[in-house]
């Protein structure tokens, strides 16, 4: 039977008929549970908020501010080449411009110098986003690490 499409070589097959129900169905490319079922998102997510290993909830996430650690020390799962790349400041603009900005405008501050009102909104802000930052890159750890999403295993390049 000549191929049916042409640019990858892969026969394409329909449902309903007779050659459909002679292949096997096509194996699962990611399975669907993860080999962890132990630990589910929620607590996997709640533990890494914390700063602790998302396996095992004992040993610390990060080495440095943003640094996660190679493996945990306690349980040694593998943490190192799992990368959150740009969602966790996504995430923390997300938090701090459109979730705590708001609350500014409802302050009133009038009886400062506006530069102290600058200065202070500036100072509290900054604070916030350094706060949120490493919590936001931990909680996208969590979840690459406890659904082993793709970024979850080291990216074989060449
Ligand atoms: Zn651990």
């Amino acid at each position: 039977m000549p191929d049916s499409d042409g640019e990858s070589g892969a026969v394409q097959v329909v449902a309903g008929t007779i050659r459909a129900s002679r292949n096997p169905p096509a194996p699962l490319i990611f399975s669907l549970m993860s080999e962890h079922t132990d630990v589910t998102l929620k607590t996997a997510s709640l533990r890494a908020l914390r700063g602790r290993c998302p396996c095992c909830g004992q040993g610390k996430l990060f080495r440095s501010y943003l640094k996660q650690v190679e493996n945990c020390s306690v349980c040694d799962e593998a943490f190192g080449q799992i990368r959150a790349d740009d969602a966790a400041p996504w995430l923390t603009i997300i938090l701090v411009g459109h979730v705590f900005l708001p609350f500014a405008f409802m302050v009133n501050v009038d009886f400062l110098p506006t530069w102290a009102a600058m200065g202070l909104w500036a100072t509290l802000f900054t604070a916030i986003s350094l706060a949120v930052l490493p919590r936001a890159k931990a909680l996208f750890i969590a979840i690459l690490w406890q659904t082993r999403a793709p970024g979850y295993q080291p990216v074989e390049l060449g």
